[in-house]
């Protein structure tokens, strides 16, 4: 049977992108400890990070700049059992489900891309569905996948040339922005 061209080592593992924000309670270390947790998921590895910026809030304008950064994980749990994770960790770094789409938050993980999956159920839908809209989640997601193809759009770096200009500025590279502790198990 041939191998599906989206497994990482293991014949069950997908490589999956997390996009990682938060504007509120000490926004870099909020995704320094949300890296920590994405390290100990269960049937994960944490494979890489993307450096970490401050981007300008969209949408709800008045509010303060948010930090984003994406991390790949290579993992054997499904797309939803892996979104659920990160609701956990969403949840146990104090952050309040008010509906509010675009609204401050501590923490916000998003399930970016699983594998070449293209997912759409109720709750999961996969590619991410304003991934394209959005350069503070395509520039992160460029700086460690930019020729990995997004089901049903392009590659990443086609959305990123395509999509609306965004004020973002890069404030600590990969190694320095991760807490103690935190182990990757290499590049693919
Ligand atoms: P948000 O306010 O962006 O955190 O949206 C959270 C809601 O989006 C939850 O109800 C999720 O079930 C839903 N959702 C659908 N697809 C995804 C995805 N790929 N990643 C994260 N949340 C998702």
């Amino acid at each position: 049977m041939p191998v599906p061209t989206n497994n990482v080592s293991g014949p069950s593992e997908v490589k999956a992108y997390i996009g990682l924000g938060s504007n509120l309670d000490d926004p870099v270390k909020q995704l320094q400890r949300a890296r920590r947790s994405l390290a100990s998921l269960p049937m994960t590895r944490l494979l890489e990070c993307s450096s970490l910026y401050m981007t300008a809030p969209l949408g709800f304008e008045d509010q303060a700049d948010f930090a984003n950064a994406v991390c790949c994980v290579a993992t054997s749990l499904s797309a939803i059992n892996l979104l659920i994770q990160l609701q956990v960790i969403e949840d146990r770094q104090g952050r309040v489900r008010d509906g509010q789409h675009d609204g401050p938050r501590t923490l916000d993980l998003d399930l970016l891309l699983y594998g070449s999956k293209t997912l759409r159920q109720s709750g999961l839908k996969v590619p991410h569905p304003r991934l394209q809209q959005r350069a503070f989640v395509l520039y992160p997601l460029a700086e460690i996948a930019k020729k990995t193809r997004v089901p049903g759009l392009a590659t990443v770096s086609s959305l990123l040339d395509a999509c609306p200009r965004q004020r973002i500025e890069r404030v600590l590279t990969p190694q320095s922005w991760m807490p103690d502790r935190v182990r990757h198990d290499g590049v693919i």
